[in-house]
């Protein structure tokens, strides 16, 4: 197994928790991710200014659902107790979320801005296409593949497989519209992360709170929830920042200075709302297998766990 070409499509939780297992076992791996850094959802946004806002996930749940993952955090210097989010979700990354992800892909070969666009039999091994952001096509041949990209778009790409076929029917996952706004004083609102604190909110987040953060310009995050979200979905993004600004404000109970920056992101796929239910899902012939946070769930431990049960099960294969 060792001398075989694996490629992880995917830079996400998942993704990384597999290649780090994986590259630590001595395997040949080869990681391909769409946009122009590691972390996939679990995401921070840096201006040109210097204001950060972590725009996807803002705070890891739960991480006892992935043990390893549990001692992986205890272990970072990169991961910090924030005391304002709920008891069950108590870890964030600093100075930004996804900064304790990307010591997990040193010394790994990891192609950025390279979109897997197929896959297709070549023999015995399989044939990526790949596209990357400036414009050029090219192909590699794989022996084993591993997909950590979210279940509509591993469908897109994967759907078509024998073996696969129905496994994505069941899976729905909601958008999420996130807002990130920033002002020039510290907003005088007394808390610092609230869930549903009106409607058409989930989260509320004073991104600008979290340990290791700058306390001004005041960074917020507002999530809208899975309806408001599904509702606006095709909207323009200076529409969706307008009407997330409104929402804030509903939720603030005052009239919001004039932001000194704001934009809004659309998180098509943000969080499962039926899981698969295993933590992956593997080819008939062993040479794919299927992970990612949706076969377990909508957190960033369910992601680990799924990355690290792929990467156990390759090296006992091995
Ligand atoms: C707004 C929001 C709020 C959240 N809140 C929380 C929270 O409070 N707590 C919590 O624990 N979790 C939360 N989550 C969920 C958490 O972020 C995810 O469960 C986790 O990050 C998923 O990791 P993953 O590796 O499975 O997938 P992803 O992070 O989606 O990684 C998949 C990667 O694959 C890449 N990709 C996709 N298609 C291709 C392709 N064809 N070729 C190459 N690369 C491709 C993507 O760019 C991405 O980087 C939240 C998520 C969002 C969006």
């Amino acid at each position: 197994m060792k001398n075989r070409r694996i490629a992880i499509i995917g830079t996400g939780v998942a993704g990384l928790a597999c290649a780090r297992k994986l590259g630590m076992a001595g395997h040949d791996i080869t990681l391909f991710e769409k946009s122009r850094g590691l972390g996939g959802r679990v995401a921070t946004r840096r201006t040109p200014d210097g204001l950060f806002f972590d725009h996807g996930a803002p705070c890891i749940s739960q991480p006892e659902h992935a043990p390893d993952l549990k001692k992986a955090l205890a272990e970072s210097e990169l991961i910090k107790l924030w005391q304002a989010t709920p008891e069950n979700a108590p870890y964030v990354g600093v100075p930004a979320m996804n900064a304790w992800l990307k010591p997990l892909a040193e010394n790994l070969t990891v192609h950025l801005q390279s979109r897997v666009k197929a896959i297709e039999a070549a023999g015995e091994r399989w044939r990526l296409t790949i596209s990357h952001d400036e414009g050029t096509n090219a192909s590699e041949d794989f022996d084993q593949i591993v997909s950590t990209i979210p279940a509509p778009q591993a469908r897109e790409l994967l759907g078509a497989l024998p073996g696969f076929s129905g496994v994505f029917d069941k899976i729905d996952m909601t958008p999420c519209w996130t807002l990130m706004s920033a002002f020039s004083e510290r907003l005088n609102l007394p808390f610092d992360f609230q869930e549903t604190p009106a409607s058409g909110i989930a989260k509320l987040i004073r991104n600008s709170a979290k340990p290791g953060r700058r306390a001004v310009p005041d960074c917020w995050v507002l999530q809208a929830d899975a309806q408001w979200s599904a509702t606006h979905l095709e909207i323009e993004k200076e529409d969706a920042a307008e009407l997330l600004l409104a929402l804030f404000e509903s939720a603030a109970g005052v009239q919001l200075p004039s932001p000194v920056y704001q934009t809004a992101h659309r998180w098509r796929y943000a969080l499962t709302r039926n899981a698969y239910g295993v933590p992956f899902l593997p080819h008939p012939d062993g040479s794919i297998y299927l992970g990612g946070d949706w076969l377990l769930g909508d957190t960033i431990a369910h992601a680990w766990r799924s990355g690290s049960a792929i990467a156990d099960s390759l090296i006992q294969a091995g």
